[in-house]
């Protein structure tokens, strides 16, 4: 079980870098609750990614305006998020079919089987969006082996944060199984954040070539 308190101060040398982790993950927890209060997505037609195609837009933005949320990333992301759990087992061409981004977390789950469970991993998007993830495989530009990537793993194992020497691109894997949809969702805004910010501190080898992105 990943607590995501403890997670957080286990990347942060630093408590103020622990609170912001903290704070965004409260953000996204608070969230998913709002999302049971908005308006249904309607969506014009079957485009991709179907997100953009959500034609009560405004209706969503002007709820989410009453609740306090103007951010017009976090419109975007509450409508994706809204999308994304109403149209689930939508076929995946590469690129989320929700919202178009690329899968930022690797979720390993056990799945029950009949004498003995199997390991099944999944690429998550940050709308929520699961689709096939191939191991040591690069969810950006498909780069794939153990030696493409640099692989750091947090303290108790709860945690690990990829980065693709092919590409740059970093992304992370938890253990789901212990996490509703609710702290998942959470736990990924937060580690989406980390990932942005570069993960030099994070990593606690110092600033990363390069700085952050
Ligand atoms: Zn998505
Ligand atoms: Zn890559």
């Amino acid at each position: 079980m990943v607590d995501a308190r403890e997670l957080f101060k286990a990347l942060c040398p630093d408590p103020r870098c622990a609170e912001t982790f903290s704070g965004v993950y409260e953000l996204f927890y608070w969230l998913e609750g709002v999302l049971e209060e908005l308006p249904e997505p309607r969506l014009s037609g079957a485009g991709q990614p179907l997100a953009s195609g959500v034609e009560n837009r405004e209706e969503v933005a002007e709820a989410l305006r009453l609740r306090g949320v103007e951010d017009e990333a976090l419109v975007d992301y509450a409508i994706a998020r809204l999308v994304s759990r109403r149209y689930k087992g939508v076929p995946s061409r590469g690129r989320c079919p929700v919202c178009g981004q690329v899968p930022t977390l690797l979720v390993l789950r056990e799945k029950p089987g009949i004498s003995f469970s199997t390991p099944e991993l999944r690429a998550r998007c940050i709308c929520g969006y699961e689709g096939e993830a191939g191991d040591f495989t690069c969810p950006n530009c498909g780069a794939a082996g153990r030696e493409n990537f640099e692989v750091y793993i947090a303290p108790q194992g709860s945690l690990k944060v990829f980065e693709c020497r092919s590409c740059g691109f970093r992304f992370a894997e938890v253990r789901g199984d212990a996490l509703e949809e609710r702290e998942l969702q959470a736990l990924h805004g937060a580690l989406r954040l980390l990932l942005k910010l570069g993960g030099g501190e994070a990593r606690g080898r110092g600033a990363a070539p390069g700085g952050t992105r």
